[in-house]
Parts: structure tokens; sequence; C-alpha cells
């Protein structure tokens, strides 16, 4: 279920970040937001299938979920409903907006649409958890915060080192790199790629503490470590390069785990 849900959300941000128009991401965000095959009729040819997809397999998963006694399959919807609107929120102000100053304006609005409460929230949701915890997660707590800052600035360093080497530093869209510099004043990218490491650093201490204050009360700490493990893997992804966008640099882990086991 939830590589289905993140193979949606991997392609919703590649559509909304550099596929689609702004008019066009507008027009996505209302027909998800309707939820209602219908609703394909108003988007472009392109989206038309992918949109249909979404619909099929989130009825089939809900299903799924309705048999196993899972209460909270609406949450689904809900999260990939808040998931595009947080996409479309940033296009928009990337597109309108000015350029942020400081690395805290670029997170006001990269930081949702960075999906990290909305994966987590999403296999809280698959593992049956009360919709009291999910409601919590969709609140943003702090652990949750500190996972979506963890997940836009490990991606953004990571992308950044990339695409200078892929296309000789022509950045399309402005990332917390950029805002990093303009806020420090500083002349060289390395700079800011030290900087944001240390906000990752910080933002991690945040996440074992909150970990250890909160496991001691409530939610459960299982519930907790879906959103410590959802941090890990964006660190294993991200970490020496963006195996994301690359995923060939993960052949030989695939293969260790999956095809010669160790
Ligand atoms: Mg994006």
């Amino acid at each position: 279920m939830l590589t289905k849900l993140f193979t949606f959300v991997s392609i919703f941000d590649d559509i909304y970040d550099s596929y689609s128009t702004l008019e066009e991401s507008k027009l996505l965000t209302i027909a998800i937001e309707r939820w209602d095959e219908q609703a394909a009729e108003q988007l472009p040819g392109y989206m038309k299938f992918f949109y249909n997809k979404v619909l099929e397999t989130v009825k089939d998963i809900e299903e799924d979920l309705k048999h196993q006694g899972n209460k909270n399959a609406d949450y689904i919807k809900k999260l990939l409903i808040d998931a595009t609107k947080c996409y479309y929120n940033e296009a928009k102000w990337r597109e309108e907006g000015d350029a942020p100053a400081t690395v805290e304006e670029h997170l006001l609005f990269s930081m949702p649409s960075s999906c990290c409460m909305h994966v987590p929230a999403l296999a809280l949701v698959a593992i049956g958890a009360t919709s009291d915890v999910i409601d919590w997660a969709m609140t943003y707590p702090k652990i949750i915060r500190a996972s979506c800052v963890v997940g836009r600035v490990i991606n953004d360093v990571a992308s950044h080192e990339r695409e200078r080497d892929q296309y000789s530093g022509q950045q399309q869209v402005m990332s917390t790199v950029e805002a990093c510099m303009e806020e420090n004043s500083y002349t060289a990218k390395e700079d800011a790629y030290n900087k944001l490491r240390e906000l990752i650093e910080e933002s991690w201490m945040d996440i074992s503490e909150e970990h250890l204050r909160l496991a001691a009360a409530q939610p459960p700490a299982p519930l907790l470590e879906v959103v410590v493990d959802a941090t890990r893997m964006l660190d294993f992804l991200y970490k020496d390069q963006d195996a994301y966008t690359l995923p060939q640099a993960l052949k030989r882990v695939a293969d260790s785990i999956y095809v010669d086991p160790i």
C-alpha cells in the first residue's frame, strides 16, 4: 500500500514541480479535492490516466483496509488531497511570490510540500493507528516538523550538488540552498551546504528528543518509530547523493537485501 501511495506522491511532486503549468496544476488540485471520476473531464489529457489510476487504486486500498477492520481508511483520501494542496501552494508561491530571504521563510511553503508528514501519516493509517494519532500527525507536531525539515533540506542539498554537476549551476527552482546563501550573504555554495547540514543535525536532535519525551506518554512508541524510520529512510536516500532521483545508486543495497541476501 505504501509503495503505491509513495509512487503517487512522487508523480504528484514531478507534475507540480516540473511538468504542469500553474493553471494545469490548479485544475489537478481542484479535481483531486472533488475526488470524482467525472472531474477527470476538466483535466489536460496527460493527467487523465494518472488521475483515474489514483482514484481506482485508493478505492482498492480502502476496501482492503476495511476488510481488515481498519476504521480510518478514509484518511488516505484526506492525506492525498492535503498533499496536492501543499504542492499547489508551493508552486503558486514559487511563481507568484517573492524570493524568500531566509531559510525559515522558504520552509513555510517548502516544508509541508516535502510530504514528510503525509508519508508517515499514511503508514500510521496502514498499521491501524487510531484517528487521534493520525489527527495529531496532521497538525505537524514538533517531531513531524523536524522530520519535514530533514526531508526538505537533505533533498535540496543532495539535488543541488547533483544539478550543479549536471546542469553546471542552472538552478530552476530556488531551494533552501539559495535561501541560506541569501540569508547569510554567502558567496560559496559549500558554506550553505555546511550550514544546512547543521540544521539537519539540529532537526535530528529534535526528533530524538521528542521520540524519548513522547514515548513515555502518548502516542505509543511503535507509532513514533514510524516517523523516526521514515526520516531514517530519507537519510539513507540522500546522505551521499540524490539516490531518490538516481536510484541505480541503491542497486547494490537492494541486491543485498532482496536478490543475494547477505
Ligand atoms: Mg517538490
